[in-house]
């Protein structure tokens, strides 16, 4: 079957299931001619990063709600962005998110750059950023490869050699098959196909447009696609969280330094993270109590272990690290996963 055949099939598809996204312009209204609002593909594309549609969507509500232009949020207070984005993971999206968003707003007059190289000298849009923004933003043909279009890529060429080596080669595949016309409703097609038919287990691939083009369906090999080099083994690092309440309701919180993981965040003062047990490094003077459960959480490299120890001050207790939060404005919710974690532990 001739690619463009293949690419016109996916796109009939996609203009009867396209999946209903709140970025997203239905194929209909496509056709109609509404046009994508580049800052709302770009800040899609960021939280989409590492993380599930699902998780996504309520934060780009959030977010766009309150900041509805780049402008608004190249305006944001640094502290109100992190918070807001406190739980959604990858600190480092955010801070690039704001950083990106003042280089739009002060260097491009609030518009985003319409090609592919201006797109790419944004703080944080990397290459499949910039080439998604491009498609589905400017309908530009511009080859969009993540992980699912490099399955569905895998299983339509049932291509074996494993992960990460064949990315050039799917993505060679993936470039053939981008077409000319409506290349944005078609990269949205290919990564609908491989969240919702394509899937990783059991793909449905009686309902698949692509069925008859497909070399590991006609193999029966889909199921073993695509291969992946064998994962190294995560280590374990272990350290200590100082949750310090003062008696008026105060909590203890020291902001993290920007580089680092979840850098800019607020967090509780901790030790730091090590394979070692770690130093003891209170970060006030205070009886101590250990609680006997630990805060666990996996990052992308290793596990973390947290030791929570938790303490009670007097209201002239001064830290040596950090600065008390009033009860009033402390929020859980503000603070990223691991440090909620170490908090839910106290009301245990
Ligand atoms: S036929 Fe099956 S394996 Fe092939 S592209 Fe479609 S869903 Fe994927």
């Amino acid at each position: 079957m001739r690619d463009s055949a293949r690419a016109e099939d996916l796109l009939t598809w996609y203009d009867r299931h396209a999946r209903e996204l709140p970025w997203r312009v239905s194929p209909a209204a496509h056709a109609a001619g509404v046009r994508p609002d580049p800052y709302r593909v770009w800040m899609s594309e960021i939280m989409l990063q590492q993380t599930t549609v699902a998780a996504v969507k309520s934060y780009f509500e959030t977010f766009t709600s309150r900041w509805p232009t780049v402008s608004d949020l190249a305006a944001a207070e640094d502290a109100d962005v992190m918070a807001a984005w406190a739980g959604l993971g990858y600190y480092a999206r955010a801070r690039n998110l704001l950083k990106c968003a003042r280089v739009v707003a002060d260097q491009h007059g609030g518009v985003f750059p319409q090609n592919l190289e201006g797109l790419r000298a944004l703080p944080g849009v990397g290459p499949y950023t910039a080439a998604a923004v491009a498609a589905i933003a400017f309908d530009l043909p511009e080859t969009v490869v993540d992980g699912n279009v490099e399955r569905v890529m895998a299983r339509l060429h049932d291509e074996h050699m494993p992960l990460p080596q064949s990315k050039p080669v799917l993505t060679e595949y993936a470039a053939a098959l981008t077409p000319q016309q409506r290349p944005g409703d078609y990269a949205q097609a290919v990564m609908d196909l491989g969240a919702t038919i394509c899937t990783p287990r059991n793909p449905a691939c009686g309902l698949c447009p692509w069925r008859t083009a497909c070399a590991a369906w006609d193999h029966g090999t889909q199921a073993e696609l695509p291969k992946k080099a064998p994962k190294k083994r995560k280590p374990t690092r272990h350290g200590i969280a100082y949750l310090v309440k003062r008696v008026d309701g105060a909590w203890l919180l020291e902001r993290r330094p920007d580089s680092g993981l979840l850098g800019g965040m607020l967090g509780w003062p901790g030790s730091d993270w090590g394979e070692e047990a770690p130093a003891d490094v209170p970060p006030i003077r205070a009886e101590w109590k250990t609680l006997n459960a630990e805060a666990r959480h996996t990052f992308t490299h290793f596990h973390l272990r947290l030791t929570v120890k938790t303490a009670l001050v007097p209201m002239e207790r001064q830290p040596e690290r950090g600065a008390f939060v009033e009860a009033e404005v402390f929020d859980p919710d503000d603070l990223p996963t691991v440090m909620r974690k170490a908090f839910a532990l106290t009301s245990g």
